[in-house]
C-alpha cells in the first residue's frame, strides 16, 4: 500500500483507517487557537487538520518531510501549513510557537509521555487530543486510589481534566503496533506545576506498592520526611492513595524544608 518502509526507531506507525481520522478531527476542541501537529508522517491526519485551521507540524524524519513538502506545496505556499524538520523535543524551551494552540497528534509512542508533560508545561498549549498507547492514557485519566493512580494522573489533574475519547485497535495502522492505543483528551485550565514537581512525584511512585514516606526516604532526610508526613496525616499512606492537592502541599513544605537538597540534585 505504501511504499515508503516506516522506520521503527521513529515510532512510525501510520493511520490508515480513515474513519479513525475522521473520528479525531470531529474531537477536536471548538477554539481559536492555532493547530500543532507533531509527527505528521505521511500526511493523512494532517490533510484533514488543514480542512479545519492553519497548522504547524513538527517531523523529525526528513524522508517524511520531503514527501510531505512535496505533497502540500500549495498549503506551505499560502502559509496555511508551516512544516517544521526538527525533533520537537529540542528547543522546545518554554513554549513550542509563540501563540495559543492546541496540540493534535498521533504520537511516537517511544516519547509520547514526554511530549505531553512538556505540553503542560508550555503556557501557550492550550488543549491536548493525542493517540498514545491505551495502557498509558489510562494513566494519565486514573483518579485517586486506583491502582493506575501514578505521576502521570497527578500531573495531568494538576493541569486540567484529562479523558480518554475512544479506543483504536492495532489493525487501524500500519504496521500495526503491539498495543491498542486510545485518544487521549486533556482539557487545560491552569497551570500550577514546575519541573521540580515532576522530579518529585517521580521519587514519590518510586515503588508504587511500598509506602510515601518509604519512597520520599530514598531521595530526602528520612526525619524531616517522617515529621512532615506525620503532620499531615499521610505517614501511612501509599502513593496512589494521597490526592493531587495533598502532592502540591506536601511538595511545598518540603521544598521550604529541604531547598538546599533540590538545589544541589540539580548541580548533580
Ligand atoms: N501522524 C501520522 C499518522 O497518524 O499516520 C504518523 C504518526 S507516527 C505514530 C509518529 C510520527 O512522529 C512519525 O511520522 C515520526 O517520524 C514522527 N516523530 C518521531 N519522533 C519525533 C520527534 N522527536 N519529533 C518530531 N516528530 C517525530
Amino acid at each position: 500500500m505504501y511504499n515508503i518502509k516506516a522506520k521503527k526507531k521513529y515510532g512510525q506507525n501510520f493511520l490508515k483507517d480513515e474513519t479513525v481520522v475522521e473520528q479525531i478531527v470531529q474531537s477536536i476542541p471548538n477554539t481559536k487557537n492555532a493547530l500543532v501537529e507533531i509527527g505528521p508522517g505521511l500526511g493523512d491526519l494532517t490533510k484533514k487538520l488543514l480542512k479545519v485551521k492553519g497548522v504547524v507540524a513538527f517531523e523529525v524524519d526528513v524522508d517524511l518531510y520531503e514527501i510531505l513538502t512535496k505533497n502540500f506545496q500549495d498549503e506551505i505556499d499560502n502559509s496555511k501549513l508551516k512544516l517544521i524538520n526538527r525533533d520537537v523535543l529540542e528547543g522546545w524551551d518554554k513554549n513550542l510557537i509563540d501563540t495559543n494552540y492546541d496540540l493534535v497528534a498521533n504520537l511516537p509512542y517511544y516519547i509520547a509521555t514526554k511530549i505531553i508533560s512538556r505540553a503542560f508545561r508550555d503556557s501557550n498549549c492550550k488543549n491536548i487530543l493525542v493517540m498514545i498507547q491505551r495502557e498509558v492514557a489510562v494513566k494519565f485519566c486514573a483518579n485517586v486510589n486506583q491502582k493506575e493512580f501514578s505521576t502521570l494522573s497527578v500531573l495531568a489533574q494538576s493541569v486540567g481534566e484529562a479523558e480518554i475519547v475512544f479506543d483504536i485497535p492495532p489493525e487501524a495502522f500500519y504496521p500495526p503496533p503491539k498495543v491498542t492505543s486510545s485518544i487521549l483528551k486533556i482539557s487545560k485550565s491552569e497551570l500550577s506545576y514546575d519541573e521540580d514537581f515532576e522530579k518529585f512525584l517521580r521519587v514519590c511512585f518510586i515503588q508504587p506498592r511500598k509506602k510515601l514516606s518509604k519512597n520520599l526516604s530514598t531521595k530526602y532526610s528520612k526525619d524531616i520526611v517522617f515529621e512532615i508526613l506525620e503532620n499531615l496525616n499521610l505517614e501511612t499512606l501509599r502513593p496512589h492513595q494521597v490526592t493531587t492537592p495533598m502532592y502540591h502541599q506536601l511538595y511545598k513544605i518540603l521544598k521550604g524544608r529541604i531547598d538546599g537538597e533540590f538545589k544541589s540534585e540539580k548541580r548533580g
